[in-house]
């Protein structure tokens, strides 16, 4: 889809989003604030606005107030450790699940993108998937109310990619994405496929999805629901809904965290001493000097420090508060700012990956399981 700049959003590259306002309008997102009052218990995303926008969201959430099924649906790329971005994602996708009995995960390991986008083996990304399905079931994912695959593997979503092949035209691939290597066209197909087959025959049929998702996938979601329109009346597909995440910014406050900037991304892998150092070198909103940040207060709009804690770490929304406050009114100075994060953040890596550990052998089962094949 072209943006007003006459640039494309694109998935597989995007930097940055400086206005979300605009991306809303071009999306055709609507703002979180629509159904907030009927989604219970909202999480810190969504009670921050982390979760800004969404799209249909109201479908899924009759279900639930009907107590029906609803499917969440969502994956990651296996090539490399879980960054913020996806740890989001994956709170979100737990969030969902956990709030009715009658709601299950569908969560794809997207090795077909990671071989066209970043030219990795299937077996390669076999073992980052591992480490990355061990991290979402640290995060707390019920596997017992999920259904987790590699796309390489499941045939049916590969088919059905294949089907849909017959009515897309590359002007229309174009259009969203702009030009782009047909491996990529392919793996965003496939994703589609990723995407409709929870409301597939062999899945019961249609039903309500919600797809919990960065900002910069909404071109996906749109090719999605474009092509669930075309073959409605086919398969009975209900529109996808989805849920959109602001991205999280690179620890160099430059850009969005991505696998591709080392120094900028943390992750859930990093050593925490590691970690505790990327922190203490992070970009801060802290001003020139001492004297004057005592006197006109730090910029935690701009900090990631700030970031950190109040997208990431802390749960409670007074303790973000008395942060906040404490760094406008200059009493919080960034050295001593820096090491409290970096400590909290450190002791919270050594705790989950401890827990990590536990799941590597569940991890690695599920994903050779070859159901729906
Ligand atoms: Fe960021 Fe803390 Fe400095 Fe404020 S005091 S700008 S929150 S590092």
């Amino acid at each position: 889809m072209t943006l007003r700049n006459n640039t494309h959003l694109d998935p597989w590259s995007v930097k940055d989003i400086k206005n979300y306002s605009s991306l809303m309008d071009e999306f055709g997102i609507e703002p979180i604030e629509t159904v907030l009052d009927r989604i219970p218990n909202p999480n810190k995303y969504l009670r921050r606005r982390i979760s800004f926008g969404h799209v249909d969201l109201g479908v899924v959430l009759e279900a639930l107030e009907k107590n029906e099924h609803y499917v969440v649906m969502s994956g990651i790329k296996p090539s490399g450790p879980f960054h913020l971005g996806s740890k989001i994602t994956a709170e979100e996708i737990i969030y969902f699940q956990k709030l009715s009995s009658k709601a299950m995960v569908s969560y794809c390991i997207a090795d077909y993108e990671t071989y066209a986008d970043n030219r990795m083996s299937f077996d390669e990304s076999l073992k980052i998937a591992v480490e990355n399905v061990a991290d979402i079931l640290a995060l707390g994912l019920d596997p017992k109310k999920a259904y987790i695959y590699r796309q390489s593997t499941n045939k049916h979503v590969l088919d059905m990619a294949l089907a849909f092949t017959r009515d897309v035209t590359y002007n229309m691939l174009e259009a969203i994405y702009g030009d782009k290597p047909f491996g990529l066209y392919m793996s965003a197909l496939i994703q589609v496929g990723d995407i409709l087959l929870p409301q597939t025959k062999d899945f019961k049929g249609p039903k309500p999805v919600i797809v919990p998702v960065g900002a910069d996938q909404a071109p996906h979601i749109r090719l999605t629901r474009d092509i669930a329109r075309k073959y409605q009346e086919e398969y009975g597909f209900i529109l996808p809904s989805a849920i959109y995440h602001k991205l999280v910014k690179s620890l160099t406050g430059t850009a969005k965290m991505s696998k591709r900037e080392p120094m900028g991304l943390l992750t859930l892998n990093d050593n925490p001493e590691v970690a505790r150092k990327k922190i203490l070198e992070a970009f801060t909103g802290g001003r020139e000097t001492v004297s004057l940040q005592r006197k006109l207060g730090g910029e935690p709009e701009k900090c990631t420090i700030y970031e950190l804690l109040m997208y990431h770490f802390v749960e409670d929304d007074d303790k973000v508060k008395t942060r906040y406050e404490a760094c406008v009114s200059g009493k919080n100075l960034c050295g001593e700012c820096k090491a409290y994060v970096a400590e909290f953040v450190a002791e919270y890596l050594r705790h989950h990956q401890k827990k990590r550990l536990q799941y590597i052998d569940l991890a690695r089962k599920l994903l050779q399981t070859k159901t729906a094949t």
